[in-house]
């Protein structure tokens, strides 16, 4: 049970990890209420289909506009109920959402448009693909964006015409009610989105209460669970799990820009996503120089009050995490590794830990095996290309990978190689905000992609209509009564339409063949 899960009292209180103060109350939902608001999310789903794509988009880009003009005060509950410093609140969160709502608002009619499709053997036949909500779309978020990964999820469902249930972390139960606040204002009718704010385990369940998909994001062992209770149920549905993201540093890197977005993805929202650059190959020429640089910048960073701008580290927001990361320190250390800087938690009140860089790593220390979701880096030294490849691809996890080189032809030829869902050259850790393209991953970060013209229409069931373009005739000629004359006519059709060369096509009329 976790630092906020406190159903005995019947609330959940929230708590700003930065300072440990209470900033709030929620009820915890038990099933009772889970079951009563799935109920009415499938009450008001038809409606929510059928106002149509322009109406549902007015509804969402109004949304949008509300948030942006709130933008600020949304941006400050996010920095104090997770703890991640108020320009991250608005680049890795506000700013997205605005960006994904424009996105598959504006595009939805386009992308989920019905689709024809010609036959090529039964000519006289044709087919379209209607893509239709699936119904009611359950959302389970976890706490480290407990805004733009819900609202992400939350904003394409709707759009596709589907009602959402959301169940929020509970560490982060304030933001989704804002959410929730949020679009209300906009006009969607107020069940075709509910929050069931309540304990974990509470989501398991609720995948059993008659929801219609799920899209899960959080950690590994959860998303197991979910899943297997989605396998029982015949539930179709997404799970966006965990990472142990490489970045490999070739040889012709350009330093400043490796360092830099070394330190933008190990310790931007204080290393806490699930895209965070976890492992660091650095090939042997440049590993001193780009070590030394790396401990340098790392040692400029600020840790502080999140709500100030004079803040480059923010909060760890959830106790436990504080535990995993000092386990992984401790056991790379005693196993040989030499720690650069940080190692420590920083005194006081409010969850913080000191960016942290570990030099010398090797593959048998957990840090490098175990998703570690805090600001640590820790940097291996490889002899060539092909070994970082070979060990970046040898992890439980397939989320993101990072290449840091001069040479584009160098970048395209290893990202073939990398068996990741994502492959960012020179960059690390942006692409969830670009609502364009798929997010998900391969073994255990995940089944299944998000965003995307696919992420969208997997929110739907294709729904596939076969109709007579022409005139039927009173039976198709293999329809019954079957005969030698017709079984004969297909052998020899499907010879004369299949087979490759002419040749080869009019041996099909010699009986022999
Ligand atoms: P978590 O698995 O603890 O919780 C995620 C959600 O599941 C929360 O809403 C939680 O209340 C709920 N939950 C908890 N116990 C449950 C149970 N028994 N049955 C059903 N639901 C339950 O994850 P977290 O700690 O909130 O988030 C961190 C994890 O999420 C990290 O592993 C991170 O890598 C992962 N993550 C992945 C992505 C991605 O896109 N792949 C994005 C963000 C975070």
């Amino acid at each position: 049970v976790s630092r906020k899960d406190l159903p005995a009292s019947g609330r959940i209180v929230s708590r700003n990890p930065a300072t440990g103060e209470a900033i709030g109350d929620v009820p915890s939902a038990g099933e009772n209420e889970a079951r009563e608001a799935v109920a009415a999310a499938r009450a008001a789903q038809p409606g929510w289909e059928a106002a149509g794509f322009e109406r549902r988009a007015q509804v969402l880009l109004r949304f949008r506009d509300i948030l942006i003009d709130r933008a600020e005060e949304v941006a400050a509950l996010i920095t104090r109920e997770n703890g991640k410093t108020l320009q991250e609140s608005v680049a890795m969160e506000i700013l997205p959402v605005a960006d994904l709502t424009t996105f598959f608002a504006s595009r939805a009619h386009r992308i989920l448009a019905p689709k024809p499709i010609r036959l090529r053997l039964l000519r006289h036949r044709a087919s379209y693909v209607h893509y239709r909500p699936r119904g009611v779309v359950l959302v389970i978020s976890p706490w480290n964006y407990p805004f733009s990964i819900a609202t992400g999820e939350i904003v394409m469902a709707l759009v596709a015409g589907n009602a959402v249930v959301h169940k929020p972390s509970s560490l982060t139960p304030l933001i989704a009610l804002k959410t929730r606040e949020l679009m209300a204002q906009a006009g969607l009718p107020d069940d075709a989105f509910r929050v069931v704010t309540g304990p974990g385990p509470l989501a398991s369940s609720m995948v059993e209460m008659g929801v219609h998909y799920v899209s899960f994001t959080g950690s590994t062992e959860t998303g197991a669970r979910v899943a297997e209770a989605c396998g029982r149920n015949l539930i179709p549905c997404r799970m966006e799990l965990g990472g142990k993201d490489p970045a490999i540093v070739c040889a012709d890197a350009s330093p400043q820009r490796t360092v830099n977005a070394l330190v933008w993805g190990g310790f931007g929202n204080a290393g806490q996503s699930c895209a965070s650059i976890e492992r660091v190959y650095v090939h042997t020429k440049v590993y001193d120089s780009i070590l030394q640089q790396l401990v340098e910048r790392t040692r400029r960073l600020r840790l502080g009050d999140p709500l100030s701008h004079d803040c480059d580290v923010g909060a760890i927001t959830d106790a436990r995490q504080l535990e995993v990361i000092e386990r992984h320190v401790a056991d790379a250390v005693a196993r040989g590794a030499r720690l650069m800087c940080g190692g420590r938690r920083r005194e006081g009140p409010g969850l913080f830990y000191e960016p942290t860089v570990l030099a010398d790593v090797t593959e048998e220390m957990a840090v490098m095996r175990e998703e570690t979701f805090g600001p640590l880096l820790p940097v291996a030294r490889v002899a060539s290309d092909e070994e970082a490849i070979e060990r970046a691809n040898d992890s439980e996890y397939g989320l993101t990978a990072c290449l840091f080189t001069r040479n584009r032809r160098r970048a395209l030829r290893l990202a073939g190689q990398l068996r990741f869902g994502t492959v960012m050259v020179n960059d690390a850790m942006s692409t969830h905000g670009v609502p364009e393209t798929p997010w998900g991953g391969l073994r255990r970060s995940g089944i299944g992609r998000t965003h995307s013209e696919d992420g969208l229409r997997a929110l739907c069931e294709p729904h596939h209509v076969n109709y007579d373009r022409l005139p039927s005739p009173r039976r198709e000629p293999y329809w019954q009564p079957y005969s030698k004359r017709v079984y004969r006519t297909l052998i020899t059709a499907m010879r004369v339409l299949m087979r490759s060369g002419v040749r080869a096509k009019l041996r099909a009329f010699d009986r022999r063949n």
